[in-house]
């Protein structure tokens, strides 16, 4: 099981010998997608046939509990443009996404979204047209969102914390729906991050890269299929894999602490053999002790997530499973890939 499989993709494919490789993927992860399929189908069929570009599409079933994966399986049988990639279990949008971007055969860009139509398909075309001008990334820039206040607001301010601690030019407001040239997507697929954060690995990347201005559509059925847990891991895998801020605030609280004990040591002495006074302040020693263990163990949990990764990324394991990759007349079991 090496680390090659993983990514597998169009140049282990012998389909690809048989079929010519379209100029662009479309790739979006679906995750109990059911009420939106149809829709989304729909207005992806209408632009690849609306427009002049070789497309292919990439869908990738992550585990869906519901009838997604039907759906998939009936559309990749019947329609050669789509390839359909099932994962052995829910992995996560991100891991999801990787698993897309690597399967994508591409050879100009590849585009991607969300499948519950939140980011709409049509722009594809002004995205296209970025990439022509010499852009490797353009990506989206959300000038409103159709979200809930609490929701809005969280992103805003994350994305602006984000950008402030981080050491790679983050994009504020900006997600993972954007269009990437074939070379940004080998260099992802090359970077084994286990905890995924792919607009950050996009900046990372570098070249020359654009936002788009647009303005993010409601979901267009069901419920967001990101928990709170699952958006709190997110935002973490952002801050820790992308900035070594909290680390260096640790040393700044401990140099602080340091400074303030020594003031009040001196002042301490100074009381006792100047003024002969004895100290007191059982109250304020106990503040201080209960203060200290607090900020020592929020030390602790820093560093600990730092080595979490460390833990993680040190066992190696592929990044996913495919269960099954399916295109028309082809099916090809993937199992322990
Ligand atoms: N998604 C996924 N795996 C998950 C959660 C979400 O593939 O574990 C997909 C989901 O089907 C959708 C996209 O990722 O196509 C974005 O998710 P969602 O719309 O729920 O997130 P939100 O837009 O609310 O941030
Ligand atoms: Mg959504």
């Amino acid at each position: 099981m090496s680390k090659k499989l993983t990514f597998a993709n169009c140049a282990t494919d012998s389909l690809a010998i048989v079929l010519p490789n379209p100029q662009i993927s479309i790739i979006a992860p679906l995750y109990n997608e059911t009420e939106s399929f149809p829709r989304l189908i729909a207005r992806l069929n209408a632009v690849m046939e609306n427009s002049p570009l070789t497309i292919e599409v990439v869908l990738i079933d992550d585990g869906s509990r519901d009838d997604t994966a039907v759906q998939m399986q009936q559309l990749a049988l019947t329609d050669g443009r789509y390839q359909c990639v099932f994962l052995s279990r829910n992995y996560g949008h991100q891991i999801a996404l990787s698993a897309g971007i690597a399967r994508a055969c591409a050879t100009e860009a590849l585009f991607i979204i969300d499948g519950d139509l939140q980011d709409p398909p049509e722009l594809l075309t002004d995205f296209y047209q970025k990439y022509q001008e010499g852009y490797d990334v353009v990506y989206a820039v959300r000038k409103k969102r159709k979200e809930n206040w609490f929701k809005r607001s969280a992103y805003a301010l994350f994305y602006r914390f984000m950008r402030s601690i981080s050491y790679v030019d983050m994009p504020l407001d900006s997600g993972d729906f954007s269009l990437i040239s074939r070379r940004v997507a080998d260099v992802l697929n090359q970077m084994p991050e286990e905890s995924r954060f792919i607009r950050g690995m996009r900046s990372w990347i570098g070249f020359r890269q654009i936002g788009f201005e647009y303005e993010r559509d409601a979901r267009q059925a069901g419920e967001s299929k990101y928990s709170f847990k699952m958006l709190q891991r997110l935002a973490y895998n952002g801050i820790f894999n992308f900035s070594e801020y909290p680390v260096k605030i640790i040393t700044r609280m401990g140099m602080l602490t340091l400074g303030v004990a020594g003031i009040y040591l001196i002042q301490t002495l100074i009381k006792r053999f100047i003024y002969h006074d004895v100290p007191q302040g059982f109250t304020a020693l106990l503040f201080f002790i209960i203060l200290f263990s607090g900020i020592q163990l929020i030390a602790l949990g820093l560093i600990g997530e730092y080595v979490l990764r460390i833990f993680f990324q040190a066992k190696g394991r592929p990044l996913y499973v495919v269960r099954e990759v399916i295109r028309q007349q082809q099916r090809q079991p993937l199992s322990g890939v």
